[in-house]
């Protein structure tokens, strides 16, 4: 899971943190307790390489405000986490280090982005750990791997310091062995920051009151279009399962249309790919991060680090992105994708009116084979169908394990709110504690 381990780092502060106690006793629920990062988190004086070539060796001079927090509240850093590339990928395979197994199965992928914070929660190689979710990096992983997920809402995390893959789009969160180490985490990072320009200033609530076992008289609904084809049957047996728990519990459940899904892939790559192409353009080997050796000018020098430093996924993304964003197609593309995200924002609006809360799967499938669509990119893009539309909208979206598939491997139901009800999402996910 780790591409760096802080060994000594660790010890000492797990000393320091130890003394502390020892003098004071614990003042934090996270006192003490290991934790590790996705690898595109900024963590002063140790690497972070966003698992590419471009950062193999970049030490950054601060850490992201959520490394901050963590340290305030005395937890303690293990290591950084493999991922894909720039966080690009839903099986971390993109990475340019190495390949994180599935630790329910280590022939299959744990999932991506975020695979390597996953897969360290399941294989009991940290407590908890931060990912990011940019299009399902947080909640597709936590899927695969039966860990707990949550992509908090737009704004709620602050992303400085987290190294940017699409701005409009992209939120660090949690993820943890169960729903209580959730609650407890996010109450750690969330908050205002003025280092963020995107972070929200409202009162965020303290989530533990959000651990009880009630979910009576609470509306929820079920998209049909995430029923469809294409959904593996073990999985929707378990998502209906999980609905079934819910009413049995006094909640009212009931189907719904939302047909802009469709709409939902094409969007997200269209926006996410024009971000990246504009965020990744820092990387010309000047500032910082990779140089190629050989360059006749500056020109060259550009193309050739870039060449060399980034990934195939990586730079198809660049290409699209610049492609989508180009004078002629703009109108074409980008615009268009522009639109359809006002309509997955209606189609949630209209929802949430009507219901506290919207569940559905998280991935059409369970955890597939490495190197099953490593070849194949449009099919890899296609398995983000759910998660996509969460991000669009700025919605919060939290995974709780919710059965097995006939192979033994885990299912995740995703559970998905308006803006800021993280609380609500985490009361209904402690039902299946
Ligand atoms: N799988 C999606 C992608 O490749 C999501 C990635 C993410 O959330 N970082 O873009």
């Amino acid at each position: 899971s780790y591409i760096t381990v802080c060994k000594e780092e660790s010890l000492k502060r797990a000393q320091s943190v130890q003394d502390k106690i020892d003098r004071d006793g614990p003042v934090s629920p996270l006192a003490g307790i290991p934790m590790a990062l996705k690898d595109n988190i900024c963590t002063m004086g140790i690497k972070t390489t966003c698992a590419s070539k471009m950062l193999e060796n970049f030490v950054p001079p601060y850490d992201a405000t959520v490394v901050k927090k963590l340290y305030n509240s005395d937890a303690i850093l293990l290591g950084k986490l493999n991922m894909d590339e720039f966080a690009m990928g839903g099986s971390t395979e993109n990475s340019f280090f190495k390949q994180t197994k599935n630790p329910w199965d280590l022939e299959r992928v744990p999932g991506g982005s975020s695979g390597g914070a996953a897969a360290s929660v399941a294989a009991h190689e940290s407590i908890f750990s931060l990912g990011s979710d940019t299009g399902g990096s947080i909640r597709q992983p936590a899927s695969f791997c039966g860990t707990v997920g949550l992509k908090p809402t737009y704004g709620a995390v602050s992303r400085f310091g987290l190294v940017a893959f699409a701005s409009s789009l992209d939120q660090i969160g949690p993820l943890t062995k169960d729903i209580t180490d959730c609650a407890l985490v996010l109450n750690a990072i969330c908050g205002y920051d003025s280092m963020d320009s995107t972070s929200v200033k409202t009162d965020y609530p303290d989530y533990t009151k959000a651990l009880v076992n009630d979910v009576k008289g609470m509306k929820i609904g079920i998209p049909r279009d995430y029923l469809g084809e294409g959904l593996n049957p073990d999985v929707k047996r378990a998502v209906l399962d999980a609905a079934e728990t819910f009413r049995r519990l006094g909640a009212e459940v009931e189907e719904f249309p939302l047909p802009i899904t469709e709409y939902a892939i094409p969007a997200y790559y269209l926006i996410a790919c024009a971000e990246a192409s504009s965020n990744l353009a820092r990387y010309d080997g000047i500032k910082y991060g990779y140089r190629a050796e050989k360059f006749t000018d500056l020109l060259d020098l550009y193309r050739q680090t870039r060449s060399e430093g980034f990934g195939n996924e990586v730079k198809r993304r660049i290409m699209l992105g610049t492609y989508a964003l180009s004078s002629g197609y703009y109108d074409a593309y980008y615009k268009k994708a522009l639109q359809v995200k006002t309509l997955i924002k209606k189609g949630f609006d209209e929802a949430f009116e009507k219901y506290d809360m919207v569940i559905g799967p998280t991935s059409p499938t369970t955890a597939f084979k490495i190197g099953e669509k490593a070849e194949n990119p449009l099919e890899m893009y296609l398995v983000d169908i759910y998660t996509v539309s969460v991000n669009i909208a700025g919605l919060p979206g939290l995974v709780v394990p919710c059965g097995k598939d006939a192979n033994g491997l885990p299912i995740g139901l995703q559970m998905i709110g308006k803006p800021f009800s993280e609380s609500t999402l985490l009361r209904a996910g402690y039902t299946f504690e």
